[in-house]
């Protein structure tokens, strides 16, 4: 491989993963990806997300609360994770997937809850000068507001409007673009428009995979030779400033 690159998005504790997890690694490392960054979603994977990060120098934990979890959750599980995040701050190289999902909540209050939830998280990241990682499905805009005043924040597997995007870019944050747009034409659209200073790139694996089935880590690679012709630039320019942007988002 004459590049390597950085899966800035990606699961590897999800049970998808228990039959062949080291493997899954291995060709990930051996494809060229000299790091990932794990996300946790909830109490048991940001737990995983640490347990993996211990095992390997190269997988970096980030402590979320998804969204998407957040309307069957009472407020002693949110309280259990916010406080969770705490204690391990040290370990994490930052906060998320955390964020709004109006794809799935189309119901006010629910939305709202979301919300409420999101500042919480928020505020543990200002406070402890994290990164954040924000899942913002359909609701990118107001999860943007909401965030807009933090140092470090990356859009993961973002799919928002392009106007949106430019507020992202004009408060310094960062994009993350999945494997998605190996056949999405809207995500082909954002990583042209995207400033290759803004961006990094990610799998979301398990899920969105490039090819038939499970996403992994090593498909990330597919998305340089798209994204480099959609920016008429060299695959090896894609790797590289990506690779760095992750580094610098993450304070790696
Ligand atoms: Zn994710």
């Amino acid at each position: 491989m004459e590049y390597e690159v950085i899966d800035a998005h990606c699961h590897l504790d999800f049970s998808k993963f228990n039959k062949d997890r080291h493997e899954t690694i291995e060709r990930a490392r051996n494809s060229g990806v000299v790091a990932m960054i794990n996300s946790g979603i909830d109490y048991r994977t940001n737990a995983d997300s640490l347990e993996l990060s211990r095992k390997y120098d190269f997988i970096h934990a980030t402590l979320g609360l998804s969204p998407q979890m957040v309307p069957d959750a009472n407020d002693e599980k949110i309280k259990q994770i916010l406080s969770q995040m705490e204690r391990n701050i040290e370990r994490a190289v930052g906060i998320g997937e955390a964020g709004l999902d109006f794809y799935y909540c189309t119901k006010d209050a629910g939305r709202e809850r979301q919300k409420e939830v999101f500042r919480q998280v928020i505020e543990i990241a200002d406070r402890y000068n994290k990164t954040l990682v924000i899942h913002g499905r359909d609701g990118e805009e107001m999860a943007h507001e909401m965030s807009r005043d933090l140092d470090r924040v990356i859009f993961h597997c973002y799919g928002g409007s392009l106007e949106t995007m430019q507020s992202i870019l004009d408060a310094g944050h960062y994009i993350s673009v999945p494997t998605l747009v190996c056949f999405s034409q809207h995500h082909k659209r954002i990583a042209q428009k995207l400033p290759l200073e803004n961006m990094l790139i990610e799998t979301d694996s398990p899920f969105l995979s490039p090819r038939k089935g499970r996403n992994e880590p090593a498909f990330v690679l597919d998305s340089v030779p798209v994204i480099a012709s959609l920016k008429e630039m060299e695959e090896k320019e894609i790797a590289m400033a990506t690779m760095k942007n992750t580094r610098r988002a993450f304070h790696l």
